[in-house]
């Protein structure tokens, strides 16, 4: 890095870094504006039962509507929504705005929500999760709140207790991103979660054509599904990965494989759809 080449380096780099600062500034800025002029919108990826095929719920993928640069994935500006604390109020909206859009869906199936380690920090997201569910009248158990291992790394007590307030509502708690961070045996035993969603890159290399890899990806699915929660697999492309998934008992499965995340106005499509074929059949 920079740094890392001394002062000589750092100065040679000082345009760039500039030039960094200045598109950070620019984007923060826009990023508030957005909220505020509605450019924020979210998309919904169904996630089904491995063995039918069943849609089980949705998760709000958040989307931002830019009017220079159009469709912004949260890659590039979640990190900096959570530098800047600007997730909380934006989060806050995701939880509303989900709960809301899932009201008026014409089956009861689950939502799931991404929360931010900085959500649970403000020591308002109780309030706000239960604000969420009265004012859209949707029942506890179809709310699914995603959270990963950073979330519970700093001050994991008052995390854990927030978690058991949530579950107490009848809420479900999901660990996603499973695999990619530094759980503990012990950590996956305290940790009040009922779900467990295997991170895409294990998923990926299940089909892949170096042996080691493959085995270290199935070692995965099995301990995950293992620990006796709903087992869930993220980023599902092919049909070989789901052969293998479900010969290691995964009972939930998600991917561009079964669909990519779709607006709000194609999710009560998909479900009438889905619910005259299994009338149907
Ligand atoms: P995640 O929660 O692990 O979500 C899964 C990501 O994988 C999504 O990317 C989804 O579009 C993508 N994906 C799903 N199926 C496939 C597949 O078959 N192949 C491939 N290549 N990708 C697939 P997306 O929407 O860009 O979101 C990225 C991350 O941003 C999410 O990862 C989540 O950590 C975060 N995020 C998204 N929405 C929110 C939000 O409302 N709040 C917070 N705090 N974070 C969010
Ligand atoms: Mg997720
Ligand atoms: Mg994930
Ligand atoms: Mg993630």
């Amino acid at each position: 890095s920079a740094k890392s080449g001394g002062r000589g380096a750092f100065r040679f780099f000082e345009p760039e870094l500039d030039e960094l600062m200045h598109a950070r500034r620019n984007l923060e800025r826009d990023m508030r504006d957005a909220l505020s002029e509605r450019q924020f919108e979210l998309h919904y990826q169904p996630f089904v039962n491995a063995a039918t095929g069943e849609t089980r719920g949705f998760e709000a993928l958040l989307r931002w509507r830019h009017p220079q640069r159009g469709l912004v994935l949260p890659g590039e500006f979640i990190p900096l929504a959570e530098e800047t604390g600007l997730i909380v109020p934006l989060g806050e909206w995701v939880l509303r705005t989900a709960c809301a859009e899932a009201a008026k869906w014409p089956q009861e199936v689950g939502i799931a929500i991404n929360l931010s380690p900085a959500q649970f920090r403000s020591k308002e997201l109780a309030p706000v999760i239960v604000g969420a569910l009265a004012s859209s009248g949707i029942a506890p158990h179809r709310l699914e709140l995603e959270v990963t291992e950073t979330v519970i790394m700093h001050d994991s007590e008052a995390v854990f207790a927030v978690l058991a307030q949530l579950r107490e509502l009848g809420v479900r708690i999901a660990l996603d991103d499973f695999g990619t961070g530094y759980s503990s045996l012990s950590f996956l035993q305290r940790f009040p979660f009922d779900k467990v969603k295997i991170d895409r890159s294990f998923v990926d290399e299940l089909s892949s054509t170096r042996a080691e890899a493959r085995h270290l990806a199935r070692a995965v699915v099995r301990f995950a599904v293992s620990l006796g929660k709903t087992t869930t697999a993220e980023g599902v492309e092919t049909e070989e990965q789901l052969d293998i998934l479900r010969e290691e008992g995964c009972m939930e499965t998600q991917g561009y494989y079964f669909s990519r995340p779709m607006p709000a106005s194609d999710v009560a499509r998909m479900l009438r759809r889905d619910g005259a074929a299994i009338r149907a059949a």
